[in-house]
């Protein structure tokens, strides 16, 4: 880990990636000092599934729930998050609107039909370089009472990347199963405000990031909570982002909103994972961004020093392979905790 913070500070410094890669997104180093003087910004089982052996049985006009698997726990479980991803990957390349991605959107969907949540799609034409593209955002919502609303997001689309048979099983996979697994357990935790998981779609660009090409999804998402109101009642979104990496280290992403930060980072600590929470801070682009950008408190957490010299990253390497159970479990059971403490 120490390894890979001084190859990051020493040999970083603008986008990543062989030679300046067309896939580059923005991303700059900075230090941790000149960070923290920034100012906040405010302000069922499927075939090789986990164990969703939820049984939904009616007696005497009741629904009742019961879980039949002794594996089955409240507590978030690495393992059970990697085997989601693990499906999502299975389904190969999954750009937005290619029948990999439909294929997912229906499994993601499937399992959510399986718990307490109002899930809904929040379909939209997306305008790209390759022309109108037809993209869904997958919503689930688990009512609370006070209503206010906190969101944990992630991407569930790959990069299309034409001749690579790229899988995304960091980018794009990670985020889907952790939500995944975290649906299951945020189903049965007490929480006094509704709190949303989201799949976004259209993260990726097509061919080299910019403004108007990427995290489509989040763009549409954002302008839409905008002008329906569930925007004003959301206290706090975080955005994961390739968190599967075996040797996880989730740099403090600078555009960022820093209490949401110091929360997560502190909450790492309590529970031992101090160690793959680091000091160092970096900037970059993600799905939180155009939510940041409408004054809600943001805050992206993304490992993205992924192999040597980031060179898993949109390749052909970022594989199953290359993530692990643990890194999912740390992450999932620092996200259940913060949950806690943001009712
Ligand atoms: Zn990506």
């Amino acid at each position: 880990m120490h390894g890979k913070k001084t190859l990051l500070t020493s040999q970083w410094d603008g986008p990543p990636g062989p030679h300046g890669s067309p896939w580059s997104r923005r991303v700059s180093m900075r230090s941790v000092s000149s960070q923290l003087e920034q100012a906040d910004a405010g302000v069922g089982r499927g075939p090789g599934g986990p164990p969703h052996n939820l049984i939904r049985c009616s007696v005497v006009g009741a629904v009742c729930f019961l879980w039949a698997s002794a594996a089955w726990s409240a507590d978030f479980s690495g393992k059970n998050a990697l085997e989601y991803t693990r499906k999502a990957v299975a389904f190969g390349p999954r750009p937005a609107a290619s029948p990999a991605n439909l294929k997912l959107q229906a499994y993601i969907q499937s399992q959510l039909k399986l718990l307490r949540c109002q899930v809904s799609v929040d379909a939209f034409t997306a305008t790209t370089p390759i022309g109108a593209v037809a993209m869904r955002n997958i919503i689930a919502r688990f009512p609370g009472t006070t209503g206010r609303a906190v969101a944990i997001t992630g991407h569930f689309d790959t990069k299309s990347i034409p001749g690579s048979p790229f899988v995304g099983a960091n980018d794009g996979g990670t985020s889907t199963g952790l939500l995944l697994e975290l649906a299951r357990v945020v189903n049965s935790m007490p929480h006094s405000n509704d709190i949303y998981l989201i799949w976004f779609d259209g993260e990726e660009a097509y061919g080299e990031w910019s403004d108007t090409n990427g995290i489509y999804g989040s763009r549409h998402l954002a302008e839409k909570w905008t002008q329906d109101g569930t925007l004003s009642h959301l206290t706090a979104l975080i955005n994961v982002d390739m968190i599967g990496d075996v040797n996880l280290g989730i740099m403090q992403e600078g555009n960022s909103a820093l209490s949401l930060l110091h929360l997560v980072w502190q909450t790492a600590t309590e529970l031992g994972y101090g160690k793959y929470f680091l000091d160092e801070g970096f900037a970059t682009e993600d799905d939180h961004l155009p939510f940041l950008n409408k004054g809600v408190r943001a805050l992206d957490l993304i490992d993205f020093d992924y192999g040597p010299n980031n060179e898993y990253w949109h390749t052909a390497k970022d594989s199953m392979d290359k993530i692990s159970a643990h890194s999912l479990d740390v992450v999932g059971n620092v996200l259940v905790a913060v949950l806690r403490k943001l009712q």
